[in-house]
């Protein structure tokens, strides 16, 4: 029987994105991805939907797996000729316990590939602007477990050595032990204060860092809470310019910013939002349903080649149109000559991944723009204009192409439903003040987020309100709620700048 294959995959530091190219490939692949405590779970997104997925957190609490388990677990999966995906935290092979797991693999005769990962301790660096081989005054830098220091009798690690190290010492699980550690270097002749630095989170819109003297740096971490993860850097370049902490000095760094579209959609706005350091929290209000399969939209399909101009005024109705096309073996070819307009940026950039260039997208992205600005650019008279877009949209888009005497027919792509969401912790999280952003990306997501929650806790409460263009503003103000921004640029971007501009 055909043995099977193992990845050992580093998912990097934290940062679902600060995966390699090759590590998210081979989960794209995988039959079967165990995947560790600190891998973060986002990664998940790029397995099939049929793998088994199982998570295997260890050494915490009851439920924790212990490495025998894991162990065997991987011959288990493998069996059968399955692929299976090893997702560790970091880099496999630092402080990962890989070599037990290698070491069963061979002995079974199982094939593998280790794929590496950034490891906490060069991502903690990069991201607290604390240059671990500054020329200046480090040529040596050393990764030290900080577990063997907690009391362990048989330490491996040479305190001595270390002590005298002139270069910079990385600490990875010693945030329980860093009394132990400080204590020990000191005492074997390290100055007091040595520079010293403690990054919890790195990566993430949590991260913390603190700096303190070798002889302060335990008591200063105490009063500021720090918890696991965590890494420790002991040398002259811990003591690095604030000025080089680029990450935590982003505008949105570490805001709560709650996301109030379809799971899809917030997926991809949590994504815009991560990159600027932000930190998104999901909450779904709708839940987009197709309405390919209504004889009106196929039979609009099977004669889509006649119309002058296709306009399109959402991602959503982009992606389930071709979608459904692809479905039934077509492609773009079926809009014959017909041109293409887009609502705005985030539209026409769907088209493209469809192989479509948009052929016009008003200056404004609204409805109402679009239909002002395309009778303006082209004459409209007697031509057949086709709208595929959601089934509750506002009728102003239909009132203007008429009215410039274009023959519209108005297709439904898709409809927003509401959705219910779990919405204790959110509500919670409003009244305690931890919530800084509610954003609202169209008018269903208002209906949906204030069928949930109520107006009156949101408006009485420290939270602002984003919203992405003025249909959506509107309808957050028909409903009583103030609107503390409204996007300039109606797009989920341009949403964000408008967040972002509020810290400047
Ligand atoms: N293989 C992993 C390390 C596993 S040991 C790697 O290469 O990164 C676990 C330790 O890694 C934690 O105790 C902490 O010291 C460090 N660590 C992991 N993720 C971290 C993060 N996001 N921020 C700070 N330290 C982190």
């Amino acid at each position: 029987m055909d043995k099977g294959f193992v990845y050992l995959v580093g998912a990097g530091p934290g940062r679902a994105d600060l995966i390699t190219v090759r590590g998210a490939e081979v989960l794209k692949r995988a039959d079967c991805i165990i995947y560790d405590k600190l891998a973060n779970p986002a990664l998940l997104k790029f397995a099939r939907a049929d793998a088994e997925i199982i998570h295997v957190p260890k050494r915490t609490g009851g439920s924790s797996v212990t490495q025998e388990e894991i162990n065997k677990l991987l011959l288990e999966k493998a069996s059968g000729g399955r692929t299976v995906v090893r997702l560790k935290g970091g880099d496999p092979c630092i402080f990962g316990r890989v070599a037990e797991e290698l070491a069963v693999l061979i002995e079974e005769g199982i094939g593998f590939e280790i794929v590496p990962g950034i490891t906490a301790g060069i991502a903690v660096a990069a991201y607290a602007g604390i240059i671990l081989t500054d020329r200046e005054y480090s040529s040596q830098v050393v990764f030290v477990t900080g577990r063997e220091a907690q009391g362990k009798r048989d330490s491996n690690i040479d305190w001595q050595l270390l002590a005298k190290f002139s270069g910079t010492i990385v600490f990875y699980m010693g945030v329980g032990s860093l009394d132990y550690i400080a204590e020990r270097l000191m005492e074997n002749g390290m100055r007091a204060d040595m520079p010293a630095a403690v990054v919890a989170d790195a990566t993430l819109p949590t991260q913390k860092v603190v700096k303190a003297p070798l002889d302060e740096i335990s008591e200063k971490c105490k009063q500021q809470g720090i918890e696991p993860p965590a890494i420790i850097i002991i040398g002259d370049a811990a003591d690095s310019s604030t000025q080089l902490n680029w990450f935590m000095k982003k505008p949105l760094f570490g805001k709560n910013i709650v996301v109030t579209r379809d799971t899809v959609g917030n997926a991809d706005f949590a994504a815009k939002i991560i990159c600027r350091a932000g930190n998104p929290l999901k909450f779904a209000t709708i839940k987009i349903k197709p309405l390919t399969e209504t004889n009106e939209f196929l039979r609009t399909l099977a004669k889509i080649t006649g119309y002058d101009w296709i306009i399109f005024t959402s991602g959503n109705g982009v992606t389930i149109f071709f979608e459904t096309l692809q479905a039934l073996g077509k492609d773009a070819r079926v809009f014959g000559s017909a041109k293409i307009a887009a609502i705005g940026s985030g539209t026409a950039a769907k088209l493209s991944e469809f192989g479509v260039k948009a052929d016009f997208i008003p200056g404004v992205f609204t409805s109402k723009e679009l239909g002002r600005q395309l009778t303006g650019y082209t004459n409209l008279r007697g031509k057949k204009v086709l709208l595929l877009r959601s089934k509750i949209a506002s009728n102003e888009l239909v009132e203007l192409l008429t009215g410039a005497g274009a023959v519209v027919q108005d297709v439904a792509v898709y409809t927003a439903v509401e959705e219910k969401s779990e919405c204790a912790w959110l509500i919670e999280e409003i009244n305690k003040g931890r919530i800084d952003w509610l954003t609202f990306a169209s008018p269903s997501s208002v209906n949906g987020f204030f069928e949930q929650v109520r107006s009156d806790l949101v408006n009485s409460a420290n939270v602002k309100v984003a919203s992405i263009g003025p249909v959506t503003s509107e309808r957050l103000q028909t409903l009583g709620l103030r609107v503390d921004v409204t996007a300039a640029d109606h797009t989920l971007d341009g949403l964000i700048d408008a967040i972002e501009q509020t810290y400047k």
